[in-house]
């Protein structure tokens, strides 16, 4: 193996273990440097990165190369930083996408690979065609986010601004953002529009200030029509970079120029974000994406199947659909791997292998093995109340709130019926668990926030 393939095999491992957004923020553009017998010098296009893999990454880059390596005596792993022409300053013409549109749109891709380093002019625009309305499935998880995002598609700057976008790896925060920009600029050819991650806005502006092209920065920034944001929970450094993007925000809102952010969590949640941007961020309209229900994980298998022109029994289809919960992402990773298995067996998986060539995706645990005491100790420990108190007599609304979920997912989870939830919850009658279960059915349908909540319980649940 050159050091090249040791690169990509410790990437493949640790592809694995991060989200895409993560693994693509820090380990895009590195490489091995140089490799001697007890240390291996890893190239990293900046500083930013450098710290972020020394101080988080370290272990687990040097545990990859030892093993994928063979080699024992490998004792240390060196982050430099190794500004390659491909990385400096961006020419102003390659910030702008309003050559999208036409023929030129076909030409358009994103760039997430890591291995074609290389990349063109007009791939640097990062508007990825595919990402429009149309290929969006709506369902309960996202309807708001898109609601919001088709109306500042249509109203740039004046309806929700900034529009901001928050939800889990995998949901489609990208895809709405980058809907919002295709739409756009499909209406208005002429718009000037900027699509950059978080960490290409710090890169550039950090470049910016090194390069005395302070100026140019801000006329990149500041002169557009639709500035989109990706992953601004990364937005957190002191080096200037919330300062600089307080002042960029401000002028492109007193312009009345639409900011597009998104972000895995809401902007109040979002660590060492200053006061005055989390005040800024909840000035127009928050919009957060939860995991999508069965039928909308059903919609979204059937229209990727009709995109790649492939075809799928619905006994597969409602399988994938049944193990794959979490995100959209996973949905597509489960489809590719069938279609590849079709494509390299050249024959069409039956479900039973559909199901062995799935297992990976499959729960942990399955729901069958979930207890109830199990349920009362992750709701309870979600809701910062204790155990005695659910089961206890007091009725405060603090108590009984997480109690009715508690039953509810009793009911959900382990289709226990109501007089032994009500059992299990310090001798309750059981008309109190149905009438919990009904009550926290209904706001399911209606409250994001309690979706998310229960989400979130239920990976607790199953990932402890
Ligand atoms: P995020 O940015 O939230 O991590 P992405 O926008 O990158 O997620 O979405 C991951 C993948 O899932 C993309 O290929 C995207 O096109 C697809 N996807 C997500 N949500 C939907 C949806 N509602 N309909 C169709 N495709 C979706
Ligand atoms: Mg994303």
């Amino acid at each position: 193996m050159n050091t090249h393939e040791l690169w990509q095999a410790v990437l493949g491992e640790l592809e694995l273990t991060l989200s895409k957004a993560n693994f693509t923020t820090w380990f895009k553009n590195t490489s091995i440097a140089s490799f001697e017998s007890d240390r291996v010098i890893i190239s990293v296009p900046n500083t930013f990165t450098k710290a972020w893999l020394e101080k988080k990454y370290n272990a687990a880059i040097l545990k990859s190369l030892q093993t994928l390596n063979g080699n024992t005596a490998l004792r240390h792993v060196v982050y430099k930083v190794d500004v390659r022409p491909q990385m400096k300053m961006p020419t102003q013409e390659s910030f702008q996408v309003a050559a999208v549109g036409g023929t030129d749109t076909q030409t358009l891709t994103r760039e997430d690979s890591l291995t074609s380093a290389k990349r063109s002019t007009v791939g640097d625009t990062m508007l990825n065609p595919k990402y429009t309305f149309e290929t969006f499935i709506v369902g309960k998880g996202n309807e708001l986010a898109h609601a919001a995002a088709i109306a500042v598609a249509e109203n740039p700057g004046t309806k929700y601004n900034p529009l901001f976008i928050y939800g889990g790896v995998g949901l489609g925060k990208t895809h709405l953002a980058q809907a919002i920009g295709n739409e756009v600029v499909r209406r208005v050819p002429s718009s000037k529009i900027l699509y950059v991650t978080c960490e290409k806005f710090i890169n550039e502006f950090i470049q910016a200030v090194k390069q005395n092209r302070g100026k140019e920065f801000k006329d990149t920034y500041r002169n557009v029509d639709l500035l989109l944001i990706d992953d601004i929970q990364f937005l957190t450094g002191r080096d200037g970079t919330q300062e600089e993007f307080f002042h960029t925000f401000n002028t492109l809102h007193q312009n009345n120029k639409q900011v597009v952010l998104t972000s895995d969590r809401p902007p109040q949640q979002i660590p060492a974000l200053e006061h005055r941007l989390i005040s800024r961020f909840q000035m127009g309209m928050t919009a957060d994406i939860s995991s999508p229900d069965f039928e909308t994980r059903i919609a979204i298998l059937e229209t990727k199947c009709k995109e790649r022109n492939y075809e799928l029994e619905p006994d597969i289809v409602r399988h994938i659909a049944t193990v794959v919960q979490s995100n959209v992402r996973e949905l597509e990773g489960a489809l590719n791997k069938i279609i590849a298995y079709h494509q390299f067996k050249n024959t069409k998986p039956s479900l039973e292998g559909a199901k062995s060539l799935l297992s990976s995706f499959a729960p942990s645990q399955s729901k069958k093995n979930v207890s109830a005491k199990q349920i009362v100790n992750t709701v309870s420990s979600y809701f910062d109340v204790s155990v005695a108190d659910m089961v206890g007599k007091c009725r405060e609304k603090r108590l009984a709130f997480p109690r009715q979920i508690i039953m509810y997912l009793m009911r959900e989870e382990m289709q226990s019926s109501y007089p032994s939830i009500g059992h299990e919850l310090g001798g309750r009658d059981h008309t109190t668990a149905m009438h919990a279960y009904s009550k926290i059915s209904r706001e399911v349908e209606t409250s994001p926030k309690l979706r998310q909540d229960i989400d979130l319980i239920k990976q607790r649940l199953y990932n402890a």
